[in-house]
């Protein structure tokens, strides 16, 4: 919670002012074609600001601005200690301006202003602090070559890293890019998804107020099939950290080979399993986080726990917890402090949601929810829904909704529930609940995903890394293994007389 009321994010709201121009070399410009496009609040369907739609031309713009920059050396050859001491200012920016970083993505994309507040902005401020304190503390190494030879293994900055993000975190899904690739010394072109490019665009005027200089980090707001793609197809781009669908992770790997071979990092989509076994020492824990899982963010979370998978004894009991769990997080105003969910992004996802919905309604037993709902007749909003009795091969299993849709399925043995879990296109993370220690660790080995919560759902930290197996794509965020897909590894040989 909040200790504002909703008054008063209100009124902070329309006191906002808000910038929509691209950010490039240092200042705000306008697209060069002088296009934009609306930023719309999906709760009220007003439209918040004209934002430069970027293209191919403003993507060579800031490319080029962030290649300068890289080259002389303004950014890429500071000490390792001069950069943390902007990062860390870059931090305290970001929490002196908290409220309005918070409401820059709720009244983008919908989320609520409770979440906003209290997880995404302070922990962009919490993972710039991190890879600030980082960077200074990393040592390269001296391989064992002998007298006569010295030879330095170096990690070196890549140059210019291209970043493109989606719009469920949108100031989150920046930070974990841009945190990591700046205090590693390189240059940042962030292109923020078209829902939402507000936060970015405030984060990068915040980073220049902080000390990053000219051109090391541009944000180009535009669409994917242009601005995006430009900056996948960019021969002087050397890394390109996406995260995003699948779809459009498997289009960036081909814009790589279609160019210059850059490294490209997918992180995308989820369909991740919790599983509850009747051994579970606190099944009313389990059902809040089960809730929790797949509700959090309108369920539009790549690592949401959306396919529920209860041992067989313990279902219907289960059920009945997790209802009323849904029932108690109905959607609201986002700006709201009260609401527990807020507005679907937009009109697209809202009939993609409601199509699944729908085909559910045919295929397996709803159990709560399944209504598209308006607050004061307007705006993107959907109920907690959850489906029984959903079979396996149902899309209701098998696809990525993004939405706040949950489908449960009962298990009988540990093996059934293993095969399940696996039987699936994505690989991000995946839950266990039970007592049994044994059976926590066997699971943990055979589930083939990239991050596994026993007795919690979804747990997440700067310290661990976070991305997937299979097409959850192969890319890493979070930890010092997120400085590796920044880096190149560099060897110096040098001889003297022994
Ligand atoms: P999306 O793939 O449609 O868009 C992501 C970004 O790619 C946006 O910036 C978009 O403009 C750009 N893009 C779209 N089409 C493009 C194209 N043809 N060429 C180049 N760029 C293009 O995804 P979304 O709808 O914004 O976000 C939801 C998806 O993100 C879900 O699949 C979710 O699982 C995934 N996601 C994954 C993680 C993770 O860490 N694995 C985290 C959050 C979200």
């Amino acid at each position: 919670m909040t200790t504002l009321s909703h008054e008063d994010w209100k009124a902070r709201a329309n006191a906002l002012g808000i910038r929509g121009q691209a950010f490039i070399d240092g200042r705000f410009v306008d697209a060069q074609s002088g296009r934009t496009f609306d930023s719309v609040n999906p709760a009220t369907g007003a439209v918040l600001a004209q934002v430069a739609e970027g293209d191919a031309a403003d993507i060579d713009l800031a490319v080029a601005a962030a290649q300068r920059a890289f080259d002389d050396g303004r950014w890429s050859r500071k000490p390792p200690a001069a950069r943390k001491a902007v990062l860390l200012k870059l931090a305290d920016l970001i929490r002196a301006n908290l409220h309005e970083m918070a409401l820059l993505d709720s009244l983008d994309m919908g989320k609520t202003i409770t979440d906003a507040v209290t997880i995404d902005a302070p922990g962009s401020a919490h993972f710039f602090q991190w890879y600030a304190e980082a960077i200074d503390k990393i040592y390269d190494e001296v391989a064992p070559t002998g007298p006569g030879d010295l030879a330095l293994v170096r990690r070196v900055p890549l140059g210019v890293v291209g970043a493109v993000v989606p719009w469920n975190f949108p100031l989150d899904m920046a930070t974990w890019k841009a945190s990591a690739a700046l205090a590693a010394g390189n240059s940042v072109v962030l292109k923020p998804a078209e829902q939402s490019p507000l936060s970015a665009l405030r984060l990068a005027e915040l980073a220049a107020e902080a000390g990053v200089p000219d051109g090391v980090f541009n944000v180009v707001p535009g669409f994917g099939a242009t601005a995006g793609k430009a900056l996948g197809l960019h021969m002087n781009v050397d890394c390109l950290a996406f995260t995003g669908s699948t779809a459009v992770g498997k289009l960036f790997m081909q814009y790589s080979g279609q160019s210059n071979m850059k490294a490209v990092w997918p992180e995308t989509g989820g369909k991740s399993p919790n599983i509850v076994f009747a051994d579970c020492e606190d099944l009313d824990a389990a059902a809040d986080m089960a809730a929790f899982g797949v509700f959090f963010n309108q369920g539009e979370v790549c690592s949401a726990n959306t396919r529920l998978y209860v041992e067989r004894p313990i279902m219907e009991a289960f059920l009945e917890k997790l209802v009323a769990r849904a029932k108690a997080m109905q959607p609201g105003d986002p700006l709201d402090p009260s609401s527990k969910m807020g507005a679907i992004v937009d009109a697209r996802q809202l009939d993609r949601i409601m199509g699944f919905i729908q085909g559910g309604q045919r295929s397996a037993r709803l159990v709560t929810g399944g209504t598209r709902v308006q607050i004061d007749g307007k705006g993107h909003f959907v109920q907690p829904t959850i489906f029984a009795d959903v079979a396996q091969t149902d899309p209701l299993a098998r696809e990525e909704i993004f939405g706040p849709v949950l489908s449960v399925i009962a298990f009988d043995t540990e093996e059934e529930a293993i095969t399940m879990a696996n039987d699936s296109p994505y690989g991000l993370a995946a839950s266990v609940w039970t007592g049994n220690l044994g059976r926590a660790l066997r699971m943990s080995d055979r589930l083939h995903v990239g991050t596994v919560s026993v007795n919690t759902v979804d747990a997440l930290s700067a310290q661990t890394p976070f991305g997937g197996m299979k097409q959850s794509g192969f890319g890493r965020d979070l930890s010092l293994h997120a400085l590796e897909k920044y880096t190149a590894l560099k060897t110096v040989w040098m001889k003297y007389r022994a």
